[in-house]
């Protein structure tokens, strides 16, 4: 009995000598693979993964482990961009990222995920803070039971269509970190994680819609103040925090970089600053470095 290695080899000679040697190397180069940017191989919980599709007329799909990847168009229509996120909760370890095109053959890459760990640090309550009546234990109690929830109605809502054909930007025109994403803030018993960014802004400085997309969240909230989201399709959302004025009703479609907003100190703050945090099919995400990721033209 033949061994299946063996049996392969006869076949294989058996091609060979029916058919010239140039038609069997001209089958085996036309199952090329796809031409694909990946954005890292090596991740941490929070970060994002841009997966970048070149010069495929016909449709892209891909799956980043059990996880479909949802592709759109580029603004230059050539490429399929794809943005996965990376939860705080995904379990380390590796990953198989796999790409299919219509007519190569597909293409699979390891991505490794690494557990990212958090500073803890105080969850401050000032006497001005107090005299206005919070207090650690209303002000958890609040964002977990009532402003988390409202958001996560519509952060849980997945908008077929993709407003993004860009990367993005900075929601301000000067960046500068005053608080950074995913610190563990904590006061005896009670924790929250900061997720989002705490950036530099004096009230009333222009907050810039980090790409197009449509408004579907402004409310005012005892904790996060007034609070904007935009739906950038796709599962994709931007929170603007604390701001002092709406310069956009809910509803309208927005442009990358139109004055969405001005920044201010309203909710639970211990300054003026804005607050800003990127989701992704429900992940938050560490939003700087979502912005870097996605900045790789396309
Ligand atoms: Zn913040």
């Amino acid at each position: 009995m033949l061994s299946k290695k063996v049996l392969f080899l006869f076949v294989s000679i058996g091609l060979g000598l029916a058919f010239p040697c140039m038609v069997c190397f001209a089958a085996q180069t036309t199952m090329q693979l796809p031409d694909v940017y990946v954005s890292a191989n090596n991740l941490s919980q929070s970060d994002t993964l841009l997966v970048i599709v070149k010069n495929e007329p016909g449709r892209v799909t891909g799956k980043l482990g059990l996880v479909p990847i949802r592709f759109f168009r580029s603004e230059n229509n050539s490429d399929w961009v794809g943005i996965v996120g990376i939860p705080l909760g995904k379990k380390p370890g590796d990953y198989k990222l796999v790409i299919h095109s219509l007519d190569k053959a597909p293409l699979m890459e390891n991505i490794t995920v690494a557990k990212r760990n958090f500073p803890v640090t105080d969850l401050v309550i000032t006497p001005q803070l107090l005299q206005k009546g919070y207090t650690v234990k209303k002000i958890v109690s609040t964002i977990e039971n009532k402003e988390n929830k409202l958001l996560n109605k519509v952060l849980h809502i997945f908008t077929p269509k993709a407003y993004i054909t860009k990367p993005f930007i900075y929601p301000l025109l000067k960046i500068n970190v005053v608080a950074p994403y995913g610190d563990i803030r904590k006061s005896k018993n009670y924790s929250i994680q900061h997720l989002g960014v705490d950036l530099e802004a004096p009230v009333g400085t222009a907050v810039l819609a980090a790409n197009d997309g449509k408004i579907v969240f402004e409310r005012n909230m005892p904790d996060y103040g007034n609070t904007m989201v935009i739906d950038h399709g796709l599962g994709v959302y931007s929170l603007y925090l604390h701001l002092s004025h709406f310069n956009i009703t809910t509803g309208r479609l927005v442009k990358q970089g139109d004055a969405v907003a001005l920044s201010g100190d309203t909710g639970y703050v211990t300054g003026p600053h804005l607050h800003f945090s990127i989701k992704v099919r429900g992940a938050s995400l560490d939003p700087l470095k979502f912005i870097a990721a996605t900045q790789t033209p396309w």
